[in-house]
């Protein structure tokens, strides 16, 4: 599977309004995915205002259409420089930044730079027009890509850490290897229930032997799209590599349970989840808000009241199905921080 492949296939991924989103049988994993993202990015956010940082500069690496640029808006973010390896997908990014751009009430919207480029191949540094330090770096669902050789997971890396500011945080979201190769073992070299399944490229190596470091292929399909081939990015090398190799530090590493426990137990955590499920019952009229998102600007608000007044005060996290709460078991969120040179004495 080569870097074109990937980009051939996300490129031919189509952009699915919101009317269609829910009607998705992963509809409710979606939106969840969208809330552990968002609440990621919260938590970050707090430790960086800690340090004086309000406005971040982030880069978004890996960023498909862009998926991501409300969560960049809400955070007050300075800039954001969104890279992705597909072209169409950074083309739909830009011309989703652009309709936001349009729609803002706000006097200040964040300048973003958009490109095209194979993180496991180019150099980012050569690319970016404006060259200053980020304070966050973030990497979702993409990274694992990556490990389809060494080489290539470490040029990777290097492009989502190598520019970071001291103190900047490497922030993601990844399949978790480890839960992946023990639910694939338990079936006997696959995993299916209603919403997704897990094969492996080499069964025999699966079943029998230790699996490599790098190069180990395996295919998931998620509510019957089939998916480019991924590769397991086994977490214990990545944060080696991070730590040895990129004077980073972890700060935490969670698997998306627990991170939902531990961010459910937050005000701030459940009331960003029930504006989602507002408006996952009551989804926004078609050109009110394209991204589908709750946001803070009022988009989601009358969707809220009308829930309220309906007295749906259900839980987020009832809403999954079984099935799409195994698959969600599936992934882990980390934050990394970049170490600070030590005060002289
Ligand atoms: N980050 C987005 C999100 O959370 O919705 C998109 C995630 S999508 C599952 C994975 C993305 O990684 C795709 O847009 C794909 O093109 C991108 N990707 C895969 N390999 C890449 C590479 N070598 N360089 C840059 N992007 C890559």
């Amino acid at each position: 599977m080569s870097s074109e492949q990937v980009a051939e296939h996300y490129n031919a991924v189509k952009e699915v309004g919101v009317e269609k989103r829910t009607e998705s049988r992963i509809f409710y994993m979606r939106n969840f995915n969208n809330w552990v993202k968002s609440m990621l990015i919260n938590e970050i956010l707090g430790h960086l205002r800690q340090d004086g940082v309000q406005f971040p500069r982030v880069l978004d690496i890996g960023c498909g259409k862009g998926g991501d640029l409300r969560k960049w808006d809400i955070a007050r973010v300075s800039s954001v420089t969104m890279t992705d390896i597909a072209d169409v997908s950074v083309e739909q990014a830009k011309g989703r930044y652009e309709e936001m751009k349009d729609r803002n009430r706000r006097n200040f919207f964040f300048p973003a730079e958009f490109i095209v480029a194979d993180s496991t191949k180019d150099d980012l540094m050569e690319k970016y027009a404006n060259k200053m330090p980020f304070d966050i770096s973030s990497c979702q669902f993409s990274l694992h890509y990556s490990f389809c050789d060494e080489q290539s997971a470490r040029t990777y890396i290097r492009n989502a850490v190598g520019n970071l500011k001291p103190g900047g945080f490497f922030i993601g979201t990844l399949p978790d290897a480890n839960r992946i190769v023990w639910a694939a073992r338990q079936g006997n070299g696959m995993f299916k229930n209603a919403v997704c399944s897990i094969t492996f490229e080499n069964t025999e190596q699966l079943l029998n032997e230790q699996l490599p470091h790098f190069g180990a292929k395996f295919h998931f399909t998620l509510d019957e799209q089939v998916n480019c081939p991924e590769f397991l990015a086994h977490f214990s090398l990545l944060q080696k590599i991070l730590v040895d190799e990129f004077d980073m530090d972890l700060v935490f590493v969670r698997q998306f349970p627990d991170a939902a426990k531990k961010w459910m137990a937050s005000r701030e955590g459940r009331e960003l989840a029930s504006k989602m499920r507002a408006l996952e019952k009551y989804p926004p009229f078609p050109g009110q808000n394209p991204s589908g998102e709750a946001d803070e600007y009022g988009y989601a608000e009358e969707q809220l009241k009308k829930m309220n007044e309906d007295g749906n005060k259900q839980k987020y996290i009832e809403c999954l199905s079984k099935s799409e709460w195994e698959a969600v078991c599936m992934y882990l969120v980390f934050a990394f921080r970049k170490r600070k040179p030590e005060p002289e004495k």
